[in-house]
């Protein structure tokens, strides 16, 4: 008998926002391989005799070689397991999705992919921050603020578009996004939320403008796991808005 792999998307954190297949395949798991973004009350999910690894880059120990997790998700599956490879928010969004269905796929295991909602959309949200509102835009834009394979991010180009921006990965190279978009023409003055552990109970935001925005983020101390929304839209933030009940931002310093 051969296994299966499921890749599962584990949401931004509050595990009410867990899909039910996300929840079945937990419930089914006989392995599950953990990324540090997954909390312990989603893993509650998953049985309580299922092995748990947890292959995160957190807690002291290295990141865990992508090679190892998915050799340790073909092996298992072919020793007839069913494995849940759990990522925070969505497997497809900067989570290495693609690369792990490649390597399954090459090695005929049977895989099924799982969605979660992705922390962009769920940040938003949490803060009542609409990212398509018709009035304001006609899409919105995520990206990485980290370069990818050495290739610098086109700041000035996404600036250009108009489109707000939703960024992941981005506060520790806040300055150079900020820079960059101000030399690519955005105004001083667009609007930008940072939000960090969205969804969670010890979620923090962050509403200012784009000029102040790496001061306000160092003073609010702001760090990772975060995402930053710059545009127009970021104007719509609400200082009583949230998924359930989050806390309220710091609006440092409100665009007028
Ligand atoms: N696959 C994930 C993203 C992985 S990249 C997803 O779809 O959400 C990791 C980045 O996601 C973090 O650096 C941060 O920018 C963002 N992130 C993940 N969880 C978050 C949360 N609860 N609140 C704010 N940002 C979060």
């Amino acid at each position: 008998m051969t296994g299966k792999v499921y890749l599962v998307g584990a949401g931004p954190g509050d595990p009410e926002l867990l899909t039910l297949k996300a929840v079945k395949a937990l419930k089914k798991a006989d392995v599950v391989l953990c990324d540090d973004l997954v909390s312990d009350e989603i893993l509650a999910y998953a049985r309580p005799n299922a092995r748990v690894v947890p292959v995160g880059k957190r807690g002291g120990c290295k990141s865990t070689p992508q090679e190892f997790i998915e050799r340790l998700m073909i092996s298992e599956a072919r020793h007839g397991r069913i494995v849940v490879r759990l990522k925070g928010g969505d497997p497809f969004m900067f989570g290495r999705g693609g690369e792990e269905c490649a390597a399954l796929r090459a090695a005929g295991v049977d895989f099924e992919v799982v969605n979660g909602i992705t922390a962009g959309i769920a940040a938003a949200s949490a803060l009542g921050i609409p990212l398509t509102h018709r009035d304001l835009c006609h899409g919105a834009i995520f990206v990485t603020g980290h370069e990818t394979h050495g290739r610098p991010t086109d700041w000035a180009a996404l600036a250009a578009t108009g489109l707000p921006l939703v960024i992941y990965m981005g506060v520790a190279r806040c300055e150079a996004i900020q820079r960059g978009l101000l030399d690519g023409g955005l105004a001083a003055s667009t609007p930008a939320a940072v939000i960090c552990n969205a969804t969670r109970g010890d979620q923090r935001s962050v509403v200012t403008r784009l000029d102040r925005l790496a001061e306000d983020l160092r003073a609010a101390a702001i760090a990772s796991p975060a995402i930053m929304v710059i545009g127009e839209v970021a104007r719509l933030a609400e200082s009583d808005a949230g998924n359930r009940g989050a806390p309220q931002p710091q609006a440092l310093h409100l665009p007028r």
